[in-house]
């Protein structure tokens, strides 16, 4: 399969560095074809602004929403913002790579996710949740953190990961049509010592090896939701998101 990496870390050197260079080794080995998108190295433009397009057009009031549209219709983006969403219709399985920043992806990371999940493509015109863009491909994230496991329990002092990650899993992810894969997160890298880090980056092998055989993580199909967008009476909430 294809795969797409969208990496956000600033330092090749750092234990980031050493799960992206871990992800192309054993990917490649594995016979898939594997793109990276280093988003630091490439000085990516976070910012979404005019000029991604060709014709942004002039005086009218700034929609980028409804400018994504026309541009996805006409083939109006600029270079970076077109070459990125080709490597993303390219992929069946995209691995968004990165260190928890304030419970949340770095800002480098959401203006990509701002700029190529683009409105035509990937969500509008009753694209989204189950019937999202992108559809039949398969999503992960691999994080790294600065806490320890036990904080992000689900009654630990951060709340628990499944609930951190809903915003991106279920808003960004699923939102866009993928079947997301539980993600793979190494914690407290920078104190854990040198034996756990191994040990992280065995098991990531491990997770990248298997792939094919796991399992995406649960969420509500449409149909479990009324004309009102709220769970049908009688459908029991299964997620992290939904509760009654
Ligand atoms: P590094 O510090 O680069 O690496 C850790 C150690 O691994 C280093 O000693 C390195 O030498 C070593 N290493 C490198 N390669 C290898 C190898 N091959 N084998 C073994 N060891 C290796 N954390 C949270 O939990 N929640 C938050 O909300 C949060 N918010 C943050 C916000 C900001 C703005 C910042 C800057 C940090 C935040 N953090 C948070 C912490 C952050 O998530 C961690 O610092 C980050 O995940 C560490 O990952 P790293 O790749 O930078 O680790």
């Amino acid at each position: 399969m294809n795969v797409l990496i969208v990496c956000a870390h600033q330092d090749a050197r750092s234990f980031n560095g050493a799960l992206l260079a871990l992800a192309e080794r054993e990917l490649a080995a594995a016979g898939h074809a594997v793109e990276v998108s280093d988003l630091y190295a490439m000085n990516f433009e976070p910012r979404c602004t005019a000029a991604d397009f060709a014709d942004a057009g002039s005086g009218s009031l700034f929609k980028y929403d409804e400018l994504q549209e026309r541009a996805h219709a006409n083939g109006g983006f600029a270079p970076d913002v077109a070459a990125e969403i080709d490597k993303l219709v390219r992929a069946d399985l995209l691995i968004l790579q990165f260190p928890l920043y304030w419970f949340a992806m770095p800002a480098i990371l959401k203006g990509w996710v701002d700029r190529v999940f683009v409105n035509g493509l990937v969500y509008g015109g009753g694209k989204w949740y189950d019937r999202g863009g992108l559809k039949g491909r398969r999503a992960m994230l691999t994080i790294t953190t600065g806490c320890y496991p036990p904080m992000c329990a689900p009654d630990g002092i951060n709340g628990g990961m499944d609930l951190l990650l809903w915003p991106i899993q279920n808003g960004i992810l699923r939102f866009a049509g993928m079947a997301v894969l539980p993600p793979f997160i190494a914690y407290a890298v920078a104190r854990s010592g040198q034996a756990a880090r191994e040990a992280d980056l065995a098991r990531y092998a491990e997770r990248l090896r298997t792939l094919e055989r796991t399992e995406p993580i649960f969420f509500h199909p449409r149909d479990d939701f009324g004309a009102d967008w709220r769970l049908k009476p009688g459908i029991a909430p299964r997620t992290v998101g939904q509760r009654r």
